[in-house]
This record gives C-alpha cells, sequence and structure tokens, in this order.
C-alpha cells in the first residue's frame, strides 16, 4: 500500500483515512480531541483533523502510561497516538463514520497542546453560536464541521474555475492592487502614499481598465480570481473585500462571451456539487425587460412559476379606455400605468391577519395597496373589489389570471415600474413561503439588452446602469447622442435614453451571479459615451487617459464577465450569507473582530504619510491628541 499522502513523523494517516482493511496495522495519528469519554480502566477519545474523525481506545491493562496521559486530555486538545488498528466488534460499528469500522487502540498518547475550553463546542454543528463569538474565534470556528466543509467546497470551486479556463486557452494574470481609481460606482478605498506624499493609490472596485489593457495588449482571453475593494455601507451579502471570477476574450460578441461562460459554468457546477441537478441548459435567456414583465425582477428565480399577468385587457374597452368600474385600476390604467396580478396557489383560504400581512408587504415595497380575489374551493369568488367589478368581470379577471379554486389573486395597480417592482418581491417572497422552490436545483438564466444609462438627475448627466466601458448594440450606435448636439450637455430627452447595451447578467436562483458585456473598443465612442455620463475632457483625460491612450493603438474588439465567486459558493452550499464561506469575513461595520482592524495607527506612521486626523471622531483607543 503507498504511503498516505498525509504521512509525516506525527502521522502515519490522516484521521479520516483508516479503513478495515487496515486492520492488524500499527499506526500513528496526530489531531483534536473532538470528545473524550472516560468509562474508568477505557478511555474513548474521538480524534478529529479536517479530513475525518477515527475512534482511539486506550485500555488501562494494556498500557498504563498511554491512559494516565489520556485521562488528562480535554476536547480540543492537540495529540499525537500510536497503535494498532482494529476492527470494531460487530454492533460497535459507526456508520456515519468513513473510518467507523475500526479503531485505533492505542499504546502511546502525546499531548502536544493544551487547549482552554474553548468559547463554544466544536463537536455540535447545529448549536447557535453568536456570530460575534464565531468571528473573533473564527480559527475555532472554521474547525466546525459545517464551515470546514463550506472551505473546501470554495477551494473545489476555484479548482474547476482554474480548470475550465486553463483548457479553454485563458492565460491567468495577476493585476496589481494599488491603482488609479477605476469606478463602478462605489467609494474608493484610498491608500495614501509614504514615497510620493500628498498623493494616495485607489484599491481596485475591479480589474475592469486593467483587463481591457490586457486585451490591447494581445493576451486574447486573460482571466484572473481577482480581489476587489468597493466601501460601501454593507448588507447581508455586501463585504468591503470580496472575490470575482474576472475574464475577458478578444475577437467576441455576446454569443461569444456567454458560450463560453455558460460551459465553463455547468461544467464548474457538475464537477463542485455534483449532487445537485441544474434545472435548465441551455440557460434560459430573457431580455431586461421580459424579465422585469414577467417576474417583476432582473434576477428572477425561475425555480418556479407565479408569472405576472397583465390585466389591462380585461379592464379597458377596445379604444382602450379604463372600464373597470374600480375607481383606482381606472386611474392607474389612464395614467398610463399597469394593473397586473400574480396567483398564490392554495391560499384562496387566507385569513384577514394573512391578508394584511401581505397588504403591508405589498406597501413596504412601495405600493398604495394590494387587492385580492379569494378564489374559495367550490369557485366562488370573494373580496372587497368584487362588488365595484361585479361577478363577471371578476370571473374573468380570475380566469385570465389563470387561478384554479382554492388559489388567491393578488393585484398591483401602479406605475408600471412599482407594479413590477412590487409583484416581483411578493413573488420571491411567496416562492420560499408556500415551498414553491427545490432547494436543491440550480436555475441559472442570463439577462441581456439592458439599457445603457439611467438619468441621474441630482448631477444632470447619464449613468451607465452596469458598466462605464459597456458596449451598445450596434443598432443603436445612433442613440448615443444629446437632444441639443451639444455631446458634453447631456438632458433626460437623449436620444441616449432609449440605447440598449451588450450587457448581460447571470443569475442563480433569484440572485445576481455577475454580468458583463461587450465593451466600446473604439476612443471616439467611448469618449461620446463618457461625455454622456458627465464626464469633461479634461475629466476624461485624468481618470480613463491610460485607455483612452491604449485605444489609438490598436484595440481588438473584446468583452468578458466577472462573476461572485463568495455569492457563488454560498449559492452552491445553499447559504443567504457570503460571510459563510469566507475564512476571514468582516462585520456589518467593516470590523475584523479577530485581529481587531480597523486600528488606529502609530503616530510615527501618520507622521510618515504626512497625514493628520482632523475633524473627525476619534476611534476608541485612538491617541488622545491627533499628531501634528
Ligand atoms: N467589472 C465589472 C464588475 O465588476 C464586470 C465586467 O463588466 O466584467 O461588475
Amino acid at each position: 500500500m503507498p504511503p498516505s499522502l498525509y504521512a509525516s513523523p506525527y502521522r502515519t494517516h490522516s484521521c479520516g483515512e483508516l479503513r478495515s482493511s487496515d486492520a492488524g496495522r500499527e499506526a500513528r495519528l496526530s489531531g483534536w480531541v473532538h470528545r473524550r469519554r472516560d468509562q474508568g480502566g477505557l478511555i474513548f477519545i474521538d480524534l478529529r483533523d479536517r479530513h475525518g474523525i477515527t475512534q482511539i481506545v486506550i485500555d488501562k491493562a494494556d498500557s498504563a502510561d498511554a491512559h494516565e496521559q489520556a485521562s488528562r486530555v480535554r476536547t480540543e486538545f492537540v495529540v499525537a497516538v500510536a497503535g494498532l488498528v482494529a476492527k470494531r466488534l460487530p454492533g460497535t460499528e459507526n456508520r456515519r463514520l468513513a473510518t467507523g469500522e475500526i479503531e485505533l487502540q492505542a499504546t502511546a498518547l502525546t499531548i502536544l497542546n493544551e487547549s482552554k475550553t474553548p468559547p463554544f463546542y466544536v463537536n455540535e454543528p447545529d448549536a447557535p453560536i453568536d456570530e460575534a463569538l464565531r468571528l473573533k474565534y473564527r480559527y475555532i470556528d472554521l474547525r466546525r464541521e459545517p464551515m470546514a466543509q463550506r472551505l473546501l467546497l470554495r477551494s473545489r470551486l476555484v479548482q474547476a474555475i482554474r480548470a475550465a479556463h486553463h483548457d479553454a486557452g485563458f492565460v491567468e494574470v495577476e493585476t496589481p492592487n494599488l491603482i488609479k481609481a477605476t469606478p463602478e460606482g462605489a467609494r474608493d478605498f484610498l491608500v495614501p502614499s509614504r514615497l510620493q506624499p500628498g498623493n494616495v493609490y485607489a484599491l481596485p472596485q475591479s480589474p475592469q481598465q486593467l483587463k481591457q489593457l490586457l486585451m490591447v495588449a494581445g493576451v486574447d482571453r486573460y482571466f484572473q480570481i481577482a480581489r476587489c475593494f468597493r466601501d460601501e455601507d454593507l448588507r447581508g451579502d455586501r463585504q468591503p473585500e470580496f472575490t470575482q471570477l474576472d475574464l475577458e476574450m478578444s475577437f467576441v460578441d455576446e454569443d461569444a462571451v456567454m458560450s463560453f461562460v455558460e460551459a465553463m459554468i455547468v461544467e464548474v457546477s457538475r464537477s463542485t456539487v455534483p449532487d445537485r441537478p441544474l434545472l435548465r441548459v441551455p440557460f434560459p435567456r430573457l431580455t431586461h425587460a421580459a424579465a422585469l414583465d414577467r417576474y417583476g425582477s432582473d434576477k428572477p428565480d425561475l425555480r418556479f412559476g407565479m408569472e405576472l399577468v397583465n390585466l389591462a385587457p380585461e379592464l379597458t374597452d377596445a379604444g382602450g379606455s379604463p372600464t373597470s368600474g374600480f375607481r383606482v385600476f381606472d386611474e392607474a390604467l389612464a395614467a398610463g400605468g399597469a394593473v397586473k396580478a400574480i396567483v398564490a396557489p392554495g391560499l384562496g383560504g387566507a385569513s384577514r391577519r394573512e391578508l394584511d400581512e401581505l397588504t403591508e408587504a405589498a406597501r413596504r415595497h412601495g405600493a398604495g395597496g394590494l387587492a385580492h380575489l379569494a378564489v374559495e374551493s367550490e369557485g366562488s369568488i370573494k373580496g372587497p373589489i368584487v362588488k365595484f367589478l361585479g361577478d363577471d368581470r371578476a370571473e374573468q379577471l380570475v380566469s385570465a389570471a389563470g387561478a384554479s379554486p382554492g388559489d388567491l389573486v393578488l393585484v398591483v395597480a401602479d406605475t408600471e415600474k412599482v407594479t413590477n417592482e412590487v409583484l416581483g418581491k411578493l413573488r420571491a417572497e411567496l416562492g420560499t413561503r408556500l415551498s414553491l422552490v427545490d432547494e436543491n436545483v440550480l436555475s441559472y438564466a442570463w439577462i441581456t439588452r439592458f439599457p445603457m444609462y439611467e438619468w441621474d438627475a441630482e448631477n444632470e448627466r447619464w449613468h451607465a446602469t452596469h458598466n462605464p466601458f459597456s458596449g451598445v448594440l450596434p443598432e443603436d450606435e445612433e442613440l448615443l447622442v444629446t437632444a441639443t448636439g451639444d455631446p458634453y450637455r447631456p438632458s433626460p430627452r437623449d436620444p441616449a435614453g432609449k440605447a440598449r447595451a451588450m450587457q448581460y447578467d447571470v443569475v442563480l436562483n433569484g440572485w445576481e451571479l455577475g454580468g458583463g458585456s461587450v465593451r466600446i473598443w473604439r476612443r471616439d465612442l467611448l469618449e461620446r459615451s463618457f461625455a454622456l455620463q458627465g464626464q469633461s475632457a479634461q475629466a476624461m483625460r485624468e481618470k480613463f487617459g491610460a485607455i483612452l491612450d491604449a485605444f489609438d493603438y490598436g484595440a481588438p474588439p473584446h468583452g468578458g464577465i466577472a462573476i461572485g465567486i463568495d455569492r457563488w459558493a454560498a449559492l452552491l452550499s445553499n447559504q443567504t450569507n457570503i460571510r459563510e464561506v469566507m475564512a476571514f469575513p468582516k462585520t456589518q461595520s467593516g470590523g475584523d473582530l479577530m485581529l481587531e482592524a480597523p486600528s488606529p495607527p502609530e503616530p510615527e506612521q501618520l507622521a510618515e504619510l504626512g497625514l493628520r486626523f482632523v475633524g473627525v471622531k476619534a476611534p476608541p483607543g485612538a491617541p488622545p491628541e491627533p499628531v501634528a
């Protein structure tokens, strides 16, 4: 038998390797004491490392010395044991352990290191633990089985990503972290320069400009597991630093990028989580407009139906005038808004309280109210609005919505945007609440044809909906102009507001997993797009000089995407919070509870950088006087 991969002077095997075929051999193991049971003459230890658990038995009659040592150990002590591998007695095997058919009958036990009583139990994976405590003692938290499994999953994910890219001719290139601001719409983290006092570096929000410059450099296909930094207010799924799979390809159109990325995602998903089925391959493709119209979201969860239904045709006459008889619906339609519905299966018997809760949720999401039609089990339709609509119209609406006896039809009447958004959020909530989703399934989809820009009224400029470098659909290129003709004077009336981007997002189970685009690769067009985005000629030079200049030296057509690795790993391990798949994440306020960062700098460090704090409340523990 070949020696174990893990063999060293401390061990012949890992704690997860010995099998009944090893019975009769001498072995030595090292690890942590997961559990200890003292039965007087016999002491049992479950010895753990990240590979598994092996049961150790120490018999006082065999080895008084080892028994004496074993009686001193406590949970989480680090010990080395040596002895004979033996088959367990019939009926005492442990089927939950890969090593469950054997035990190690130890004749020697050495305590390598002691441990204080840990702040929480490593051997109770389901016990609730305060997250702050987990973060402070992350090195203990990571010993817990669920965390260890997630770290391993993430490692497999990244390995599969690397393999898929190398197989497809990509070059892995590292780009620097000390750079000049590359805007992705968030605040930059700045790093003061000691050698050039008064100047700062920005940490990359993404390697966007660098990867485009690599295309100009002829790299052809680039990828990187890239760390990105964005100084944003943190929400559940945000961290100030996070990891992206960043890639860029030359001589491609949207289809070429999407085809590679889709094949890569399929391959990576199958090898990382082989037990989880992919709902649909090829991935469904929806335009941004269709996604909003049908699901009320640009990241729809396609694991269940419950599509939004437009009720306007049932509520208007042949000339398009509203005729419902219910004021709220008529007013919304007369104002050019929408009346749409979703059907909650089986909720027809919802109580007053449940209906109030749904209405409350709709209000919270921005609607003025929520109308409903409950289809009773024998088919009659109930709801306060029936008396306005009349029985016939109520029936028409229920049938247009596709509701069956026992279902509940929920209706929102508002502007199209609000109607879609509110129903989209209610849909997502009901999908989970009514258990309409199979948690095991992976449902990937593409969303395409995003608008290039949104009007930013405060700054009087167009704001790129995704990426300031995104390309425009060739047929929309002529729309990248202003109404006034002056490229530096954008206004909400500009044709540019109608332009669609060569932008694609990939979504997974209702979450945005990543996004990318085919880029603008001509200098004149990029300058036009930047001008619409409110950049003066001088600002463009200062912020984007390198890429604009590079485009004068032969830039190939190119495009790419970035996919959030943290989010991907979280979804593949059925977690909703990316902290659960990060080894050392930060808290909501950006703190590292283990290292106690951020922390006040040493006065000498500030002096060297030529900095001092002014006008800020000193953080706790900061030097009392600002250093001059
Ligand atoms: N750089 C973009 C981002 O970080 C992704 C891309 O367009 O490739 O979101």
